[in-house]
């Protein structure tokens, strides 16, 4: 373990504008939430920050309301907060079931719903001790040249593995971004990029305020694969949102995590609309999850287990949802 945490220097900014403003003046500090990530990266040596922008301390941050027609949750948020929350089990229960999947109590009372989001990427070649990645030479990600994974390509295939994002997804997420250049409002999707060593979309000195989701989504359900049931990132997360119109599927989204560099809604599900579930749609649904999932040796499962508990949790969400 390195001594890292000791040359730390900590900015508390007050508000957004604060944040923003302290980010555009030490381009190569870090924002951190909670730190149940990026401490941990700190201490093993793949992030290097000499300055940290704390977060804790902005009350805009904080926020859980509804707006409207929207669920507004800020990105200081915690996890916990969303796991406890009356409105987001009974109405937003993808949410309400990833957030309670996430980690363990503690981690849970610190960590945040910005940090869930912007986690950074894992494999089993990066999260490791300093001395254990130098004697493997490094690899693609962080100091090396080679990709351990895949080492004729050159990209890193390490895979987002947050819980929170496929829920979001399902549920028809939009996120409000705050920087330099003032704030915009993007779909959830449009922040994540297929590239392990830059998944983010955001845009230098860019940070997520909030979180909007719309006041009445379709019924939806998270489940996901992992090693230990009580700890453990996801191998495979699954969100499924459903709304039905007489025997017909009205709508249908899955979204999935931890098996590509970036969390995402599967592609093709708008036309399994108008009809009923039978047989033959979960198999289409089948198809679909294992032609777009792409998990790579970045974990100690097998990759094509991997592929096929997806596939299996994606079928079991929507047939329980179409029949509740
Ligand atoms: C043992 C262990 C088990 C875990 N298990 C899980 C799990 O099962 N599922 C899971 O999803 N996670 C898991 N985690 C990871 C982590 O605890 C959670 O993802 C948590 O929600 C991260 O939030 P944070 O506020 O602590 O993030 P931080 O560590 O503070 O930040 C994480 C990253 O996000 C960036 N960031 C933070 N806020 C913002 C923002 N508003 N805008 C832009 N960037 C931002 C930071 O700069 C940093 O790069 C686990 C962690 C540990 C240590
Ligand atoms: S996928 Fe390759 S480049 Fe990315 S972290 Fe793993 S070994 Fe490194």
């Amino acid at each position: 373990m390195t001594d890292a945490l000791h040359s730390l220097r900590l900015l508390q900014p007050g508000s957004i504008d604060e944040a923003v403003a302290a980010l555009a003046q030490h381009p190569d500090a870090r924002l951190v939430a909670g730190g149940t990530d990026l401490l941990v990266n700190i201490r093993r040596g793949v992030r290097q920050p000499d300055l940290l922008i704390d977060a804790a301390n902005i009350a805009e941050l904080k926020q859980l309301s509804v707006d409207g027609d929207a669920l507004i949750i800020g990105a200081g948020v915690t996890i916990a907060a969303l796991a406890d929350d009356a409105l987001i089990a009974s109405r937003y229960r993808a949410l309400a079931q990833a957030a309670a999947s996430i980690a363990g109590p503690g981690h849970r009372r610190l960590g945040t719903v910005g940090g869930n989001l912007c986690l950074d990427t894992r494999c089993i070649y990066y999260n490791q001790s300093e001395w254990w990645r130098r004697a493997n030479a490094y690899c693609l990600k962080n100091h090396g040249e080679t990709c351990h994974v895949a080492p004729k390509g050159n990209r890193c295939h390490a895979a987002f593995s947050g819980d929170l994002a496929p829920a979001l997804l399902v549920l028809g997420a939009e996120i409000d971004v705050a920087g330099p250049g003032g704030s915009r409002r993007i779909p959830l999707a449009e922040l994540y990029v297929e590239d392990g060593k830059a998944h983010l979309a955001l845009k230098p000195g860019e940070l997520v305020v909030k979180v909007r989701l719309p006041a009445n989504p379709a019924a939806s359900a998270y489940q996901k694969l992992r090693v230990r049931g009580a700890v453990d990132y996801p191998l495979a997360g699954v969100a499924v949102a459903l709304a039905r119109s007489g025997a017909d599927i009205a709508q249908l989204r899955i979204a999935l995590t931890g098996t590509n560099s970036r969390p995402f809604l599967l592609a093709g599900t708008d036309a399994l609309a108008q009809r009923p579930l039978d047989d033959q749609m979960l198999k289409e649904i089948d198809q679909l999850v294992q032609q777009q999932v792409q998990p790579m040796r970045t974990t100690l499962m097998s990759s094509n287990y991997r592929r096929l508990a997806a596939a299996a949790i994606a079928r079991r969400l929507t047939g329980e949802l179409f029949a509740a």
